[in-house]
C-alpha cells in the first residue's frame, strides 16, 4: 500500500517500504514515499481530523500532532509508530509582528515549531524516521547536523532506546543550545573538520558502509512527518488555505515536504486551493536563490522533473573551485549544497513559489521583533519573517493576503545571538555578530545597569 519511488519521471523506480536507501539505486535521484491511495481509507473531508484534537489519552492520534493525520502518512501500521509527543505546536495570530511585516492585522500568523520536544520542527520528521528505522531493525541512527537534527535524533534515542544516536557536526559551527542537547541526551557526538556540507557527505558514506540508519532529510520517511506542519496550519485556520506559506530554506526538507503535502491534499480532493510558497535563503547561503532567481526565465526550474542538472553541477563545481563556504548567523540554514534541491523545485512549481534572500542584519532585526511579539526563535527561523517583509515591500505579498511564516526553532537554541544583539557588551557584539556583517541593533532591548540605590532605579521606571 505504501512504497518508495524515484522522483525522476524518466526513471520512476519503485522500492519496497522496508528497503533502506538514500537515493534511487538506478539513477541516483531522491526518493519519495508514495501510497496506493485507492486502496486506503482516505477521509472525505478534512474536518474528520477534528476528532483527534490533542489530549493525553494515550492514543497515538491524540498524543502526537504528527500522527493525528495518520491517514495522510500511513506508511506503516499504527502499532509500529514511535512517538514522543511531537507536533503539539501552535499557530499564533501575530498582531505585533504583522505590522512590522506590513500585512494587515488578523491576516498574519506564525507557526511556532519551537514547541516541539527538542525545540525545533525536526521532531516532526524524526518521529517518522524513527518509526521506519526501528521497523527495519536498525540499531544505530546517524545524521549530519547544523545542530537541530542532532538534538532531535538524540532525544528520540534517549526516550525510546530503540536506536543509538550518532551525530556528526562541523567544527565550530554549532550553536551551544543545540550542542548541549546532543550531549545532555547522551548521543555519540563526532565533531569533524569542515562544515555541514562536509559532514553530510561524510555521514552518507559512513551510513552506507557501516549499515547505520540515516535520518537526514534525504530520508524520505522524515519528510512524511514534516508534511504535518502544513496540516496543523490549515487545521488551526479551520481548513482555510493561506495565500502564502513562508519558510526558511536550508537543506530544503521543509520546502520539499510542504509541497508534497499540498500535492497530495489536492490529488485526494481534500483542498481546491493551493497556497503560494516563499522560500527564504540567507545571503550567506543562497544557492537556491542564485539558481532559481526571482522568477526570471533561463533560471533553474523543476520543469516536470526535467530540471537542468548541468546548471546545478556547474554551480557546485564553481563553489568548489572558489572554495566558497556557507557563512551566516542563521546556522540552521548555513548550507550551500541543499540535498533536497530537486524536491524544492517541484514544490516551487506546484505552489507557484518565489525565492528570496535576506541579510543577516535583516534576520536579526526580524528576530528581535518576533521576540518582542512573544514567540522567541533562533536566527534561521526569523528569515521567514524578514523574507515576508521583503515580499510585502516588493508588492508580491498583498497586505490583505493570509500569510503564515514558519518559526522553525526555539529562541533558546542560540542565546549568544540574542544576547549579542540586545546586550551592551560591544566586544561580544563584534565577536558574535561582526563577522556576519551585522552593524546595528535597531530593535535592541538594552539591559539597564544602575547602582543598587532606590532613587537611581526609580529614574528608569
Ligand atoms: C533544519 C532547520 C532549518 C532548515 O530547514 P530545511 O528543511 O533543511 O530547509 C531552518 N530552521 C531551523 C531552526 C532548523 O533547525
Ligand atoms: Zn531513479
Amino acid at each position: 500500500m505504501a512504497y518508495q519511488i524515484c522522483i525522476n519521471p524518466d526513471c520512476g523506480c519503485k522500492y519496497e517500504i522496508d528497503q533502506v536507501l538514500h537515493s534511487c539505486s538506478v539513477c541516483g535521484e531522491l526518493l519519495d514515499v508514495d501510497y496506493e491511495w485507492d486502496s486506503l481509507p482516505v477521509p472525505d473531508s478534512l474536518t474528520y481530523f477534528e476528532r483527534y484534537r490533542l489530549n493525553s489519552s494515550g492514543r497515538i492520534r491524540n498524543f502526537s500532532g504528527v500522527w493525528r493525520y495518520y491517514d495522510l502518512l500511513p506508511f506503516l501500521p499504527t502499532e509500529k509508530i514511535v512517538s514522543i509527543g511531537e507536533g503539539r505546536t501552535i499557530l499564533q495570530d501575530a498582531k505585533f509582528v504583522s505590522s512590522f511585516v506590513g500585512v494587515n492585522s488578523g491576516r498574519f500568523f506564525l507557526q511556532y515549531e519551537g514547541l516541539n520536544p527538542s525545540g525545533s520542527f525536526k521532531d516532526n520528521g524524526m518521529t517518522a524516521a524513527f518509526t521506519h528505522g526501528s521497523f527495519v531493525g536498525a540499531k544505530q541512527a546517524a545524521c549530519a547536523s547544523t545542530g537541530n537534527t542532532s538534538a532531535s535524533l538524540a532525544i528520540y534515542a534517549a526516550v525510546t532506546r530503540l536506536m543509538e544516536a550518532v551525530v556528526f557536526i562541523g567544527s565550530g559551527k554549532i550553536a551551544y543550545g543545540k550542542l548541549s542537547q546532543a550531549l545532555d541526551y547522551g548521543a555519540k557526538t563526532i565533531q569533524i573538520q569542515g562544515d555541514f556540507d562536509d559532514a553530510l557527505s561524510r555521514v552518507r558514506q559512513i551510513a552506507k558502509e557501516a549499515g547505520i540508519y540515516l535520518v537526514n532529510s534525504i530520508n524520505p520517511f522524515r519528510l512524511e512527518g514534516q508534511k504535518t506542519i502544513m496540516f496543523r496550519v490549515i487545521d488551526d485556520l479551520r481548513w482555510q488555505i493561506p495565500d502564502w506559506i513562508v519558510v526558511p530554506g536550508g537543506n530544503l526538507g521543509n520546502a520539499a515536504a510542504f509541497g508534497k503535502a499540498f500535492i497530495e491534499l489536492h490529488k485526494l480532493k481534500l483542498i481546491d486551493k493551493i497556497p503560494q510558497i516563499a522560500i527564504i535563503n540567507s545571503t550567506g547561503a543562497n544557492t537556491l536563490y542564485q539558481l532559481y532567481g526571482k522568477g526570471e526565465s533561463g533560471k533553474l526550474r523543476w520543469n516536470g522533473g526535467h530540471y537542468d542538472k548541468t546548471m546545478v553541477k556547474n554551480f557546485y563545481d564553481k563553489m568548489t573551485n572558489e572554495s566558497r563556504k556557507a557563512h551566516t548567523i542563521a546556522s540552521a540554514i548555513e548550507i550551500n549544497r541543499p540535498a533536497n534541491l530537486p524536491k524544492a523545485l517541484r514544490t516551487l512549481e506546484f505552489c507557484n513559489g518565489v525565492v528570496r534572500e535576506v541579510t543577516d542584519q535583516e534576520i536579526l532585526d526580524a528576530k528581535a521583533i518576533i521576540g518582542a511579539g512573544g514567540l522567541g526563535c533562533e536566527p534561521a527561523s526569523a528569515a521567514s519573517v524578514a523574507g515576508a517583509k521583503k515580499l510585502v515591500e516588493e508588492g508580491i505579498i498583498d497586505k490583505e493576503q493570509l500569510t503564515v511564516c514558519i518559526l522553525t526553532g526555539h529562541q533558546l537554541k542560540d542565546p549568544n545571538a540574542t544576547i549579542a544583539y540586545h546586550g551592551t557588551d560591544q566586544n561580544f557584539f563584534q565577536e558574535t555578530l561582526g563577522k556576519f556583517n551585522i552593524k546595528s541593533a535597531q530593535h535592541a532591548n538594552r539591559p539597564i545597569t544602575t547602582p543598587n540605590v532606590q532613587n537611581e532605579i526609580l529614574k528608569f521606571l
